[in-house]
């Protein structure tokens, strides 16, 4: 899984390149749009994590470039927080957009949301707990028995499997519940979680999803890859 930093600013490119890093991609960094285009020419990216900001070219006309150019997918790193200027990006074929400064394990999951949404993720197939999870076909499973999730349970889920065991924040998980940010409820996050436990729950055994108070849940044990 290659991801490629175009970041004009060395000491945040070299800090998302290292947190990147840690979770587990290759990184290739450029500080400016020659720079990307010559890493590209070197290498195949998966994923181009794209500062707006860049010293002699506009940014969206780079994003216009690269998406012309290539299959990658493309998250959009900038300050500019306003409505106009995230749907301009979004409209100019970026998957995604993330307004400075970036939580670095918020940007990793985006990046692997990405690369799943494109096809590029082939973890397909997990075990929790007696069930088998297939985050491709999004279904939850054990022998003939079907959970009968909801799109946004099998979101939420798919969220935690991720993030391994790891705390996930609830404004993390309502993303996986509604795509636009205004109808975000928190609550209806908790909801999801426990109709999830009592779809997946095992009798006699501890819950699968521990809740982290007043700030979101995490699985009790990391899901196994099949
Ligand atoms: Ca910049």
């Amino acid at each position: 899984m290659r991801v490629v930093v175009v970041e004009d600013e060395a000491l945040t490119r070299r800090a998302i390149a290292l947190a990147l890093r840690q979770e587990g991609f290759s990184v290739s960094e450029a500080a400016d749009a020659v720079g990307c285009r010559a890493v590209l020419s070197q290498v195949r990216a998966d994923v181009i994590i794209l500062d707006l900001g860049l010293p002699g070219m506009d940014g969206l006309s780079l994003a216009r470039e690269l998406r012309a150019a290539g299959d990658a997918g493309l998250i959009v790193a900038t300050r500019e927080a306003s409505h106009e200027a995230r749907i301009q990006a979004l409209d100019t074929g970026a998957d995604d957009y993330l307004v400075k400064p970036i939580h670095y394990g918020e940007l990793a999951a985006r990046i692997r949301s990405v690369m799943r949404r494109r096809g590029l993720l082939q973890d397909g197939r997990k075990r929790l707990a007696g069930w088998v999870v297939d985050l491709k076909a999004r279904t939850v499973t054990a022998g003939d028995t079907d959970a009968g999730l909801t799109r946004g349970e099998f979101d939420v889920l798919a969220r935690l499997i991720e993030a391994e065991g790891k705390i996930v924040g609830r404004e993390l998980l309502v993303q996986g519940v509604s795509r636009r940010p205004e109808d975000a409820d928190l609550r209806s996050v908790d909801v999801l979680v426990s109709r999830l436990r009592r779809k997946l729950g095992v009798a006699g055994e501890e819950t699968l999803i521990a809740t982290a108070p007043g700030f979101g849940y995490r699985l009790t044990r990391p899901a196994e890859s099949l």
